[in-house]
């Protein structure tokens, strides 16, 4: 008799898409998951309904991969639901992980959020503004819309979580390495972060690093690179030192510096204030004005520190918020 297939569904809430299209670029192995795997959520590419999930025993699922953060109350709602159908339930890519790029609004206000999204957005033809209502009336019949939330959630900060694949998003080998582990109930130990190490980025970094330290920090199109150098030597951004590898080091070995979406190793409390000790270290100057001078050519310190991670971060939000 044929083995039973797993049971899982995928889910995509506060996030851009692109970990759905991470699963897709696994290319012919989508074939061999179909073959292993009854996908009964999906909702990129298969026409399950929420009310399925809904009308499903709890535990009927095997796993759950959620990529996204919570932002709404509909989020919040898949988030739990799935929750309490799946044994397994993965945090997928960074936004589930850590808060993603969308956890940066928790640096700005709702009101202003809507007003820059609503009202004040260049591409909102003049008198045509309007901001969302949760419930509308239209031909005897209520819709309803999610409501959005005041800050932005880290998936755990929800519901418990079993395992976390980082990334913005997973590369693809990881992705499918994530799902033949599953699929042979090759587990890690609950909690795991998993198709990552414990190593950073800069360890497993092909440029050379010479202590030399610097005077200025540059974008990367205000200056030519050495291709073999240390990004962070030629005052190029880079996160390398504060961030967990397994991404086999995509951005720096293109010229762009490491930008964290991997989050911190396990022994690192805030992935921004590791980041920030490690550009103290390569500052050449003892001289405090000279500091601040250089600290200012520092593009959005905050939005580069914590551009994957602001909700899982000591800050969490600002106070404003
Ligand atoms: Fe490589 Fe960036 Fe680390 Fe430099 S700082 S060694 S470029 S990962």
């Amino acid at each position: 008799m044929a083995e039973k297939k797993l049971q899982i569904a995928l889910y995509w809430a506060a996030a851009c898409g692109g970990c759905d299209v991470a699963v897709l670029d696994t290319n012919e192995f989508i074939l061999d998951l179909a073959q292993l795997a009854d996908i009964r959520l999906w909702p990129i590419a298969v026409d399950g309904k929420y009310k399925d999930v809904e009308a499903m025993q709890d535990g009927e699922l095997d796993v759950a991969i959620f990529n996204g953060a919570v932002r709404n109350s509909e989020n919040e709602h898949l988030a739990k639901l799935l929750r309490r159908k799946s044994k397994i339930l993965v945090a997928f890519g960074s936004c589930a992980h850590m808060g993603g790029i969308p956890g940066l609004a928790n640096l700005a206000r709702k009101d202003e959020i809507i007003t820059r999204a609503y009202l004040n957005n260049p591409s909102i033809e003049p008198g045509n503004q309007k901001t969302p209502c949760p419930e509308t009336q239209v031909n005897g019949f209520t819709l309803h819309i999610p409501q959005f939330y005041k800050r932005v959630y880290k998936l755990n900060d929800i519901v418990d979580v079993d395992y976390y694949v980082p990334g913005c998003p997973p590369a693809p080998h990881q992705v499918k390495a994530v799902l033949l582990a599953i699929a042979k109930g090759d587990l890690p130990p609950k909690g795991a972060v998993v198709g990552a190490s414990e190593l950073t980025v800069c360890d497993d970094c092909r440029r050379k690093k010479t202590e030399k330290k610097i005077r200025r920090f540059y974008r990367p199109y205000e200056i030519i690179q050495d291709p073999e150098r240390c990004l962070l030597e030629q005052g190029i951004l880079c996160m390398g030192a504060a961030t967990r590898s397994g991404c086999g080091v995509r951005c720096p070995d293109t010229g762009q510096g490491c930008r964290g979406c991997y989050g911190p190793t396990a022994n690192v409390v805030d992935q921004g204030a590791k980041f920030l000790s490690s550009l103290a270290a390569i500052i050449d100057s003892k001289d405090p004005a000279e500091i601040q001078e250089i600290i200012n050519g520092l593009p959005d310190f905050a939005s580069f520190a914590y551009r994957f991670g602001m909700p899982a971060s000591l800050l969490q939000r600002s106070l404003r918020t």
